[in-house]
């Protein structure tokens, strides 16, 4: 199998010092599957072209069971198309032997890991069942210029037609980062025989290699769905993890736009720190000190918490990774006197999973939470807050969809953000809340949240559930 990559950026033999591979060397690797040779068979000022050749060994596959793609006890485990086509095997390779380019390290020229350069990669012998639409259709929209092509079998016997098998040529100006990481998580999506256990590693490993491009991609539930091997409890995670990623992108300078539209027309009333206001109080009236915020975001609630001296443990959890790294930063964590720091903390967890970190808490707030969760979802909240954690104080918030009638820049049925599956009236709202209430042995009470609207309510509303 045989990966390259060239470029014609000049000098192009800085190529060497992204990849950490010197171009005058030909390197060797022993991976568990066989080996893997890098070696550059042009390398001068104009042209530079990095070849990575795999060489799988199938009988040391069969000898690592364990490891082996083969299946069965017949001679197909010993001959495959395992040692030439283009696998799950490249992406191992990729990970290994390219690593520090991958994450998109350079230490001697760091500017040029995070320039876009003219990059060509090759790659010979493709595997796709479902033809070459589909593999266009996985490259294209990122933005790759593709050149596909079916070789014969055999030039001297033309008669034997084409292989099964494509050649791939991909064109673009990109990071050298980002062509690794589009090829490291795609090709294993066009091989059906994804040589490793898939467990919960690889959805971290697509989260993180998919960051930036996945959530865009037009296929993105078909190569989560491959990539994990159709292995569902794994799919699911990943569709809540960018689903929420999803509603995190308001924090991230890319949407910083829609964030603003919501902003602004929350803004007169600078509902956001009124609703933190009243949570605070709320908290301290029913006397919690020890506190966990649900879907925390990038951890408004937590900072003032962290403020007032009587919240002696604050918890913060969310599904997404990049919210809590954004709450991380806000809440400046790394750099806070030893006494503070030790009182907070954050982790990654989701709602829709019993989760005994959770559990034992004084109080639990869920702010502008509930919306962000489809019906299936919710109900599984519900008993993981309600039931299985059980604090003695929830505190919910959620839009008032009546007041978004006031909303000067809002059409008329569109919703706050998005990302909001639904907004509820004052009534559904309390109706929901009742039957919380009833079902797991809760008071609740109502507040408005905001300046009220005689007719309307307040724009936001808040159940205030005790035990
Ligand atoms: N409470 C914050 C953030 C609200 S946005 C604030 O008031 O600013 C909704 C948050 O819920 C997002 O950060 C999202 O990642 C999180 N979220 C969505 N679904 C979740 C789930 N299943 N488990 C945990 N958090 C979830």
């Amino acid at each position: 199998m045989l990966l390259t990559i060239s470029t014609t950026h000049q000098p192009a033999t800085d190529l060497g010092f992204l990849l950490h591979k010197n171009p005058s060397q030909v390197q060797s690797f022993e991976l568990s599957f066989g080996q893997v040779h890098v070696f550059y068979p042009e390398a001068n000022n104009e042209r530079c072209t990095v070849a990575m050749l795999l060489d799988v060994d199938p009988v040391a596959l069969v000898r690592g069971k364990a490891e082996g793609s083969a299946e069965g006890g017949g001679l197909d485990q010993y001959v495959n198309d395992r040692p030439y086509v283009a696998s799950s095997f490249v992406s191992v390779a990729i990970a290994q032997v390219f690593r520090s380019a991958l994450s998109g390290k350079s230490k001697e020229k760091p500017e040029l890991a995070d320039a876009a350069l003219p990059l060509v990669a090759s790659v010979s012998v493709i595997p796709c069942r479902a033809g070459e639409d589909y593999l266009r259709g996985l490259f294209e929209p990122l933005g790759y210029e593709v050149t596909v092509t079916q070789p014969e079998l055999d030039s001297k016997f033309g008669e034997w037609g084409k292989s099964k098998y494509y050649a791939l040529t991909l064109t673009k100006n990109c990071k050298l980062r980002e062509l690794l990481t589009h090829l490291y998580v795609l090709l294993p999506v066009l091989d059906n025989d994804k040589h490793y256990y898939v467990g919960d590693a690889e959805v971290e490993k697509l989260l993180r290699h998919g960051e930036g491009w996945l959530n865009n991609h037009p296929k993105k539930q078909d190569i989560s769905n491959k990539y994990l091997k159709h292995r569902h409890s794994l799919v699911r995670q990943i569709n809540e993890r960018l689903a929420a990623d999803e509603s995190n992108e308001d924090l991230d300078a890319v949407a910083e736009k829609k964030e603003a539209e919501e902003e602004s027309l929350e803004r007169k009333i600078s509902l956001n720190e009124r609703r933190i206001g009243t949570v605070v109080s709320v908290l301290k009236q029913n006397n919690a000190h020890r506190v966990v915020d649900l879907g925390c975001g990038g951890g408004k609630l937590l900072k003032a918490l962290l403020e007032e001296k009587e919240f002696s443990e604050i918890v913060g959890m969310d599904v997404s990774h990049r919210a809590l790294e954004i709450a991380h930063q806000r809440l400046y964590l790394d750099r806070l006197p030893e006494m503070k720091r030790a009182r907070i903390k954050l982790m990654q967890g989701s709602l829709t999973y019993r989760d005994a970190r959770i559990a034992g808490y004084d109080a639990a707030t869920l702010i502008e939470v509930i919306e962000h969760l489809d019906e299936p979802r919710l109900s599984a909240l519900e008993k993981v807050v309600f039931k299985f954690a059980r604090p003695k104080l929830v505190v919910v918030t959620t839009p008032n969809v009546e007041y978004n009638a006031t909303f000067e820049n809002l059409p008329a049925g569109k919703l706050r953000h998005r990302d909001h599956r639904f907004e509820w009236t004052r009534n559904e709202f309390q109706d929901w809340s009742h039957r919380i209430a009833t079902t797991y042995g809760y008071k609740v009470q109502f507040l408005p949240v905001g300046d009220e609207d005689p007719a309307l309510g307040a724009p936001t509303q808040m159940g205030v559930f005790t035990t």
